[in-house]
């Protein structure tokens, strides 16, 4: 007799749902994560008395009304709107590109003359059809806006130049002619109060976790430990790099604890769009939660090239991975005991949302 019903592998949000959903369906589960806290890259931790969010900036924000009912019956969350600033060598513009952007750079008090000083510009390029995502760029909002708020941003988040990059990873480009900074267009938005934890805290419950147990040290007595096994790690380690690596793009956050420093940048998110400097922005966590503790906590994000070793972090949807990827599912598809999910499993860029979206969707069928 196996001791549970399922296993499931790795503790972030796609694992912690279906424990959750699973466990009220009167399943036996286990869960083990490798790391050594629970949440996955959702995961907060408190230093000084600030939620900070280990793993990068974490914005809840949906359209999807029965998703934000769900996560708001487990915990409560703020009002926070993410608006991030653009710092471009020590002026600093609105985000996501608006009035406010567009009186900031030229001036322009009306919609009517930001419109026309855009396709201006984008007339005097004489692009036709973009050959890269410089091109592209330009096309959609002109050199301005291209020059000063995307090219070195995207330069140091891809390590390479927009000529060299392909037009299709920006299709479109938000302009509002609004004065609105909202980063996001869903109606529903906010950071849990007290951070993420206390939600995966939540959905994890009374369900036995195992931390620091990497499924793969033991597979065949994890295997052997239940019926069934929901895998939110890597795929292609799942299949021991039958056909390969998948390639990501990494992350390294450098975080500091500034003592006496009540308010560092005052906003969560500054966005660094020069080439010159190394990071592309800087969190300041208290802000996610309107903190007024006297210390700070602040994270750099320097982007990367991944390598085995490194935290993957966004999946390359070049054709070289999206064929890998397809290789790998053909595999995945014939496991009948083990369900594959969540970003790594499914090897796409998921929002915290859609992940919820997708698990429950999942579980509904079991
Ligand atoms: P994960 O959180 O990666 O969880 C997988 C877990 O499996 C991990 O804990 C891992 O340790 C464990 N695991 C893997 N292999 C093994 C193994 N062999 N044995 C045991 N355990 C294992 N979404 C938003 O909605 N808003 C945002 O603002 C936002 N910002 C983001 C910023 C960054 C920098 C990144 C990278 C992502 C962001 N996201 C955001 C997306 C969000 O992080 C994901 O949607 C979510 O974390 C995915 O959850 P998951 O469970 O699929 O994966």
């Amino acid at each position: 007799m196996m001791k549970y019903d399922y296993l499931i592998v790795g503790a972030g949000l796609y694992g912690a749902v279906t424990a959750r959903e699973l466990t009220a369906k009167g399943r036996k589960c286990l869960v083990i994560d490798k790391r050594s806290h629970t949440g996955g890259n959702i995961y907060t931790e408190n230093i000084a008395g600030i939620n900070v969010h280990r793993y990068g900036a974490h914005i809840f924000h949906t359209d999807n009304k029965k998703i934000w009912n769900y996560v708001n019956s487990l915990v409560e969350f703020n009002r926070y709107t993410n608006s991030p600033i653009a710092n471009y060598r020590g002026q600093l513009y609105s985000l996501p590109f608006n009035m406010n952007t567009f009186y900031q750079m030229w001036g322009c008090v009306s919609p009517k003359e930001a419109r026309e000083r855009i396709e201006r510009q984008k007339a005097e390029s004489g692009i036709e059809v973009p050959r890269n995502l410089e091109e592209q760029a330009i096309s959609l909002v002109g050199k301005d806006i291209y020059e000063t708020l995307i090219k070195g941003y995207t330069e140091k988040q891809w390590g390479r130049r927009c000529v060299d990059l392909p037009a299709f990873i920006i299709k479109r480009l938000p302009v509002r002619f609004t004065f609105d900074n909202n980063y996001f267009n869903d109606r529903y938005q906010g950071v849990p109060i007290g951070g993420y934890t206390s939600l995966i805290d939540k959905m994890l419950g009374d369900t036995e976790v195992h931390l620091g147990t990497d499924y793969f040290s033991d597979r065949e007595r994890w295997d052997a430990s239940a019926e069934k096994i929901v895998y939110t790690g890597e795929i292609d380690r799942y299949f021991d790099y039958r056909y390969g690596r998948l390639q990501y793009r990494s992350l390294d956050f450098q975080t500091e604890l500034l003592e006496g420093e009540a308010n560092y940048q005052g906003n969560a998110v500054v966005n660094y769009t020069d080439a010159d400097t190394p990071f592309t922005r800087i969190i300041e966590h208290k802000h996610f939660e309107f903190g007024l503790q006297p210390d700070t906590v602040i994270t750099k994000e320097y982007p990367k090239e991944w390598k085995p070793g490194d935290d993957p972090y966004y999946p390359v949807n070049d054709e070289y991975n999206s064929r890998l990827y397809e290789k790998y599912r053909t595999l995945a598809n014939e496991q009948s005991r083990v369900i594959f999910g969540g970003r790594l499993a499914e090897y796409r860029y998921y929002d915290m949302h859609q992940v919820i979206e997708s698990a429950l969707n999942r579980v509904a069928g079991l």
